[in-house]
């Protein structure tokens, strides 16, 4: 079986790479964009030579049409994205443009050369955005009511996965995950910022002073190696062009997860608010029920938040 990993040099990529070449008859390829051709391969660099990559802007139709026709693959895994919802304040066009384009000339080459592979799309839970507490915890069928540009897109790759599988029968997965977090996470995002800086610190390498935003959100949070099961048992048991939630149930707030890391820390750490940090406008709480995954799939998540965690800041430890 030929498996596409768009994005494989992301967070999530490299940990789905990493488990479908514990599958037996599976090849694994992947797009990478033209300046991973140096250090950001680091999070592949340990499987590099049992996966094929090929230099692919998704944006760019030429590119994926030679992708696709070279690969055939049997299962795409589209997980390529702009993928941080502050730069989707700051860039609305670029976040807007990337996420939805990479994902129309997916489908439309897809279309075009008659392939009929199953097409996992990474929606996500900021798609639901505002939620009012008596609306928790999240169904698939509350409403979507985005708070960026981030989650718009997210928005709209769903809604493109369900109109293009209904217009043209192509096999869609829709997965809305909730945070799912583990090493190589990449350091703007809020428990790797946390991690690499209390890594930083006990090397000396950063003065004993962690800076904060909004510490109040609430987030469900998975680790990464139990989200890409998900994502491998949703393209064997899930129905097509259908949204499923993924996440464990259970909500954590922001500053726990600062409490949990800085109890593993090895020297005292002050804390410290900066205002730049700060949101135009935070999801408040996200929780996820993830009742439909469950009966679709039998998934579980395995891994405690302390584990993820503290896997995450040895990650840290060993980068810095
Ligand atoms: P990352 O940002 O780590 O990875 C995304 C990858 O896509 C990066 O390697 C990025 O390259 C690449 N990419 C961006 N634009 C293009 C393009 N035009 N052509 C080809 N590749 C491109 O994200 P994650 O691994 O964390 O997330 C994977 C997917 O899951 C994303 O779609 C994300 O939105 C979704 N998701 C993630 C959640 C999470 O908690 N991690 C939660 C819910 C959904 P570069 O780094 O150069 O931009």
């Amino acid at each position: 079986m030929k498996i596409l990993i768009t994005g494989i040099t992301g967070f999530v990529g490299s940990h789905l790479a990493e488990y479908c070449l514990t599958k037996k008859g599976v090849k694994v390829y992947g797009t990478i964009l033209s300046h991973h051709l140096g250090d950001e391969l680091k999070r592949i660099k340990h499987i590099k030579n049992k996966i094929k990559l090929f230099e692919c802007d998704l944006t760019n139709r030429i590119a994926v049409e030679k992708v696709l026709s070279l690969v055939k693959p049997d299962k795409i895994f589209h997980l390529a994205a702009q993928s941080f919802v502050p730069t989707s304040w700051e860039s609305p066009e670029y976040t807007l443009y990337t996420n939805i384009m990479s994902e129309v000339n997916i489908f439309e080459v897809a279309k075009e050369l008659k392939l009929d592979p199953v097409i996992q799309i990474a929606g996500s839970s900021e798609e639901y955005g505002l939620v009012k507490r008596n609306e928790l915890k999240i169904k698939e069928s509350n409403p979507l009511r985005p708070l960026s540009p981030y989650g718009v897109s997210k928005v709209a790759q769903e809604m493109l996965a369900y109109q293009y599988h209904q217009s043209y029968g192509l096999k869609t997965i829709i997965t809305r995950a909730f945070n799912h977090e583990g090493p190589r996470r990449g350091k703007q995002f809020v428990t790797s910022a946390f991690a690499s800086q209390v890594a930083a610190i006990e090397k000396g390498q950063q003065e004993p002073v962690i800076r904060v935003g909004n510490l109040e959100a609430w987030r469900d949070f998975s680790d990464v190696r139990d989200v890409v099961k998900a994502y491998w048992l949703a393209t064997e048991k899930c129905k097509f062009g259908e949204p499923y939630n993924i996440g464990t149930g259970q909500t954590h707030q922001i500053k726990e997860v600062l409490k949990i890391l800085l109890s593993f820390s090895k020297v005292k750490i002050k804390v410290k608010q900066d205002p730049r940090l700060m949101r135009p406008s935070d999801v408040p709480i996200l929780q996820c029920d993830v009742t439909k995954f469950r009966k679709a799939t039998g998934w579980k998540p395995r891994i405690p938040l302390k584990t993820t965690l503290k896997d995450t800041l040895n990650y840290w430890r060993d980068e810095l």
